[in-house]
């Protein structure tokens, strides 16, 4: 599942940040999911409490931030809302959308201790 090696990859920046940072265990995680990012946030959920089982963030609250899709229409010259990655604009119709926000998911905030 596409889900899991994302967990997994959120673990990674977990232990790595620890490292750095020198704390030892992580109670919440703020992570943000664009809406364009294909990543089903309750998937997420299932996934992480199954990934961070027995490490630094076992039992680690996990908050998901929606970002919503964004893109920029070049006939409407604007920045428009999208809902997914190939929808056309919803003003004009067109297909010419460069999507500028919306397709990443990062870790934006832990709280640690
Ligand atoms: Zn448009």
């Amino acid at each position: 599942m596409h889900e899991l090696s994302l967990c997994e990859g959120v673990l990674q920046i977990l232990q790595n940040s620890a490292r750095e940072q020198g704390f030892q265990r992580v109670k919440r995680v703020w992570l943000e999911i664009g809406g364009l990012s294909g990543v089903e946030p309750d998937a997420m959920r299932f996934n992480f409490d199954a990934v961070t089982r027995g490490t630094l963030a076992d039992h680690a609250g996990l908050e998901i931030i929606d970002v919503p899709g964004q893109a920029w229409c070049m006939p409407c010259g604007k920045t428009v809302p999208v809902e997914n990655r190939f929808d056309p604009c919803p003003t004009c119709g067109s297909y010419q959308l460069q999507v500028v926000s919306g397709e990443e998911m990062r870790v934006k905030e832990l709280e640690v201790e």
